[in-house]
């Protein structure tokens, strides 16, 4: 089977959060068939919820669509490295293999901060591809905050 990457679709539901005044992240579940489940941008503001980020919000998604509180198989493709809540969400869901676009340094949970799947409390560890297409991440991220310096 030919690698097929959805980072594109991530990055679409990132360029939308940022046009709704949320930081730029977007997200997508693909299902073991090749099939989008869920795609999601952070929405924190809109709905005024610290936890309404694009991981979260695709994993509840695809969750309530699958009618399970797992996703075994499936891939999930974020723009930016998870921070600690979302990578244990990811664990937590089973998630087969993750995709994510720019490191981040500074709230990350997976090669930075908590380092949520080397910790030994971890019980599911996904693949993790990172560098996924970062360049357009960082550039939506940057010309955000930019903005608003
Ligand atoms: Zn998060």
């Amino acid at each position: 089977m030919v690698f097929r990457s959805y980072m594109d679709i991530a990055l679409e539901e990132a360029r939308a959060a940022g046009e709704r005044g949320e930081v730029p992240v977007g997200a997508v579940i693909v299902a073991p068939d090749g099939t989008v489940a869920a795609r999601a941008g952070n929405r924190t503001r809109e709905l005024n919820d610290p936890t309404a980020h694009a991981e979260i919000l695709a994993i509840r998604a695809a969750c309530a669509a699958l009618g399970s509180e797992r996703l075994p198989g499936h891939d999930l493709y974020v723009t930016l490295e998870p921070c600690p809540m979302c990578a244990t969400a990811i664990s937590a869901a089973r998630i087969a293999r993750l995709y994510y676009g720019a490191a981040d340094p500074k709230s990350g949970g997976v090669a930075h901060g908590a380092r949520i799947f080397s910790h030994r409390q971890c019980h599911h560890v996904p693949e993790v591809y990172d560098h996924i297409d970062a360049k357009p991440s960082e550039e939506l991220l940057k010309a955000f905050f930019a903005e608003r310096r």
